[in-house]
């Protein structure tokens, strides 16, 4: 069939707006009609070549649609299905899946080889494949996917705001909650409240921390991260944010430190690390750059400060356990999805939907298809 999707030729910083054929779906694959997708700073990186990946190929990996057929073997959906769309395929029976890190399944490996499971391609244009990444392509009007990279959702639920439990909720909520695991009580600081910063705000302000200091460049997200539970902000082009978060933990440094800027710097990890209390946790939840600079760490902040440096995908979470339960809060309030959505754009307005986001106008831009 044919669809209208947003084709990346190479990291040329614009997206071509074309007809594609997609295939029909295969054994254990589903034909999704998209409604509604969210534009993620890690597609942009596809764009901009800070991350290597097969081209030509549709990205985009925060959608939500309508199941319009499914392939041979597939029990789990049936057409009509509303569905968010998963960038972890997590097949269930690896190592990773069996012991709660679904987000670690060894099919990670696939996401941006561009070819569906069985290693070919459902995407094409004049007789070239087009690849797909993370086997889901949400640019696109229609998508072809493995089954399990569709969570089936209640249908009553609005789908141009449930894309956005596809990546940016999940990732910050998830590492403030499931990889800090942060506890009543304590202080968190997050460096960038973009669409997954404001998210690790909320899930810290849900988690019960006392202190929330979100940090970022562009004064409007700071106030927007005081509506997401932040008690303090610091905006680092007046200020040195590390002197602030321990100005404002007494000196001793914040429980928890979130990295959730769209590009991770060796820079940024060093400012992580020193704002962090002895024994605290900094984690990495923002892409980097594989092109950029190597850590220049102090190995006395490890042993003598016994301080944890880690990092997460997709905040650890379960996709097919708390995709579900995030809209589940959200539902009764407790999570906030509207407020996450700043700008809605069609396919055709996608290259100034990214010049947007580079800009620093949207927490999250969501395109929504026809
Ligand atoms: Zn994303
Ligand atoms: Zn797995």
């Amino acid at each position: 069939m044919k669809s209208r999707a947003a084709v990346l030729y190479g990291p040329t910083r614009s997206f071509s707006i074309e007809e594609i054929d997609v295939d029909e779906p295969k054994e254990g694959e589903v034909l999704v009609k998209l409604v509604a997708t969210g534009l993620c700073h890690s597609d942009w990186h596809f764009a901009t070549g800070a991350a290597p990946v097969r081209f030509p190929m549709v990205v985009g990996h925060e959608g939500a649609g309508i199941v319009e057929k499914v392939g041979p073997g597939v029990s789990e959906v049936q057409p009509g299905d509303h569905v968010v769309l998963c960038y972890i395929p997590a097949c269930g029976k690896c190592r990773w899946c069996l012991s709660g890190l679904a987000a670690l399944c060894d099919r990670g490996i696939l996401l941006t080889q561009g070819a569906q499971l069985d290693g070919t391609f459902r995407f094409h244009k004049d007789g070239q494949d087009i690849a797909q990444f993370a086997l889901v392509s949400a640019f696109s009007e229609y998508t072809v996917c493995p089954v399990d990279s569709v969570i089936k959702i209640d249908p009553d639920l609005p789908l141009d705001r449930a894309c956005l439990v596809g990546c940016a909720v999940p990732t910050g909520w998830g590492a403030a909650v499931n990889r800090a695991r942060v506890r009543p009580g304590e202080t968190v600081a997050i460096f960038g409240t973009g669409g997954v910063g404001m998210n690790a705000v909320q899930g810290a302000a849900l988690a019960g921390a006392e202190k929330v200091i979100a940090i970022d460049l562009v004064d409007w997200k700071l106030e927007k991260a005081k509506e997401f539970g932040a008690t303090h902000t610091i905006n680092p082009t007046r200020e040195d944010p590390v002197q602030r978060v321990l100005d404002i933990t007494h000196g001793v440094g914040a429980d928890v430190v979130l990295l959730t800027v769209s590009l991770v710097t060796a820079d940024i990890i060093g400012q992580g690390v020193r704002a962090t209390r002895k024994a605290g946790r900094t984690v990495i939840v923002g892409a980097s750059d594989r092109r950029m600079d190597r850590m220049n760490i102090t190995p006395y902040d490890f042993m003598l400060l016994a301080k944890e440096i880690v990092g997460t995908i997709f905040g650890h979470n379960v996709p097919r356990v708390d995709i579900p339960r995030l809209l589940e809060l959200y539902r009764d309030g407790k999570l906030k999805l509207d407020e996450l959505v700043t700008k809605r754009y069609r396919l055709d307005e996608i290259n100034q939907a990214f010049l947007d986001l580079e800009e620093g106008r949207l927490l999250r831009g969501v395109l929504v298809f026809d």
